[in-house]
């Protein structure tokens, strides 16, 4: 084992930075069950996706075979603005624990985007350019996808439609002018401007939106206005194969200095920074080659994989997207307007929920208050001002640090720090005032949505 001293932040060198993504179907025994088409109830083809997404990111979705595709070198030369992103120990958080076990997190938040979500909007931009199209449409919750997919189409001068949930669009008027800084247009959702925000506003009045809502408006964008595609931040295969440069540089940074992780902990809204946390990790333990816990966590106000169903079911509210076999609590549950807005999605990816089912994986759920102040210990001891949503990590590796302290294991524990929280002041202001609210969903509320679950096996 190597002697070399381990400094405060490891970052890696040119030369061990990962060159090709990982994709951890490949090596995963039961594979994530397909796409189905909503009206049929078959798998879905590439062409029945080519209107709604991109070529190649459609190949890369489908694709649960090949285990390493190349990163493009045009997206490993974006990737040099801000990767490699520290491993960072930390060692004032232990002591202040005085906890035995040592602690590290790979942060994330280097970036304007102030968020893991840059890694994914570079490569989805690259392939939207390179088929030749005008421009794409989202939708965004908190605004960091909208954000990072602002400025990744802003390098590749392609147009970017953003469609970003009212609560948010009015909580965060500073992220929306950063979209805007980079060139996109950013519309609240639901919206008039389509007939899908036309009909879900009329059936809920006043709703302050989901992520759902907004996915399928900006799917009906993309599907009605040539040279156009719909991309998304989150839960799809290929955002997680994008996402996996996070556990492969992790794992290089700790293999470098000969580091064996026992508990690896991310927050999981629908399942991106999780699903590229692990993947390298997960791979080790598909194969029997290492053994490690890794603990999903979750807002207990939108409890998908520790209260929800594994069922197909629409990726969308409007119902117009294909279906996915999933953790779920239903298309038609609208979260009760949480702060943790990058965690306010009704399904976890399709990975990720086979895993869980696997047992390869655990989940945990936190409530609100439980996470702001465990951020707030966070800041005042690392520096850092975390994402609420990175925070719900935060929550769990602290609580495990403290269980070390209990029994004197000297674990070593990972977290994903997905990133920065100044645009969530809002937030830290309700939770310093005292009137955040700890919603949690009833099981008369989540069996109501499940209820509406599609017929489909
Ligand atoms: C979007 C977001 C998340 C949750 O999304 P996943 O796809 O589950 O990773 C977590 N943290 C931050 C900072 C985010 O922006």
């Amino acid at each position: 084992m190597s002697e070399k001293k381990i400094p405060y932040k490891i970052y890696l060198e040119e030369n061990e930075m990962p060159k090709q993504w990982y994709n951890l179907r490949a090596d995963m025994k039961n594979k994530p069950a397909p796409l189905l088409n909503p009206g049929t109830l078959q798998p879905m083809a590439a062409e029945e996706l080519a209107p709604v997404f991109c070529e190649e990111l459609i190949k890369q979705e489908l694709d649960d075979t090949t285990p390493y595709f190349d990163i493009p070198q045009e997206i490993q030369n974006f990737y040099k603005m801000y990767r490699p992103s520290p491993l960072v120990r930390a060692y004032c958080l232990e002591e202040k624990l005085q906890t035995p076990a040592k602690i590290y997190y790979k942060f994330e938040g280097n970036n304007t985007s102030g968020s893991h979500k840059l890694n994914s909007a570079i490569a989805q931009a690259y392939y939207a350019k390179k088929q030749g199209l005008k421009g794409v449409t989202t939708e965004t919750g908190a605004g960091q996808w909208g954000t990072a997919l602002s400025m990744a189409c802003s390098y590749f001068d392609l147009d970017c439609k953003v469609y970003m949930v009212k609560v948010s669009y009015e909580q965060k008027p500073f992220r929306r002018e950063v979209m805007r800084t980079y060139g996109a247009s950013v519309t609240p959702s639901p919206s008039m401007d389509t007939a899908i925000g036309r009909k879900i506003l009329e059936k809920h009045p006043g709703t302050t939106g989901s992520l759902g809502c907004a996915i399928s408006e900006a799917v009906e964008v993309a599907t009605t206005s040539e040279g156009y595609r719909y991309v998304l931040g989150s839960v799809l295969n290929q955002v997680l194969l994008h996402q996996s440069v996070i556990g492969l540089e992790t794992k290089a940074a700790l293999d470098k200095y000969g580091i064996e992780a026992d508990i690896i902990i991310g927050c999981a809204g629908g399942g991106s920074n999780l699903g590229g946390l692990i993947a390298p990790f997960m791979r080790d333990k598909i194969k029997g080659e290492k053994d490690y816990r890794i603990i999903a966590v979750e807002p207990a106000s939108c409890p998908s994989l520790t209260r929800g169903k594994y069922a197909y079911d629409f990726c969308d509210t409007g119902m117009v997207c294909p279906l996915a076999k999933m953790y779920t609590l239903g298309s038609d549950y609208i979260p009760a307007p949480n702060h943790a807005g990058g965690l306010r999605y009704h399904g976890m990816s399709s990975t990720l929920s086979q895993l869980y089912d696997d047992g390869l994986m655990e989940a945990v759920s936190v409530k609100q208050t439980d996470v702001f102040a465990a951020a707030e210990e966070f800041a005042r001891i690392e520096g850092i001002l975390p994402a609420p949503e990175s925070s719900h990590a935060i929550k769990v590796a602290i609580d495990e640090a403290l269980k070390c302290k209990e029994t004197g294991e000297e674990k070593t524990i990972v977290f994903g720090l997905t990133g920065t929280g100044y645009f969530d002041m809002v937030a830290y202001e309700k939770f310093h005032d005292g009137v955040m609210e700890n919603y949690i969903p009833t099981d008369e509320e989540i069996a109501a949505s499940l209820a509406k679950l599609p017929k489909a096996e």
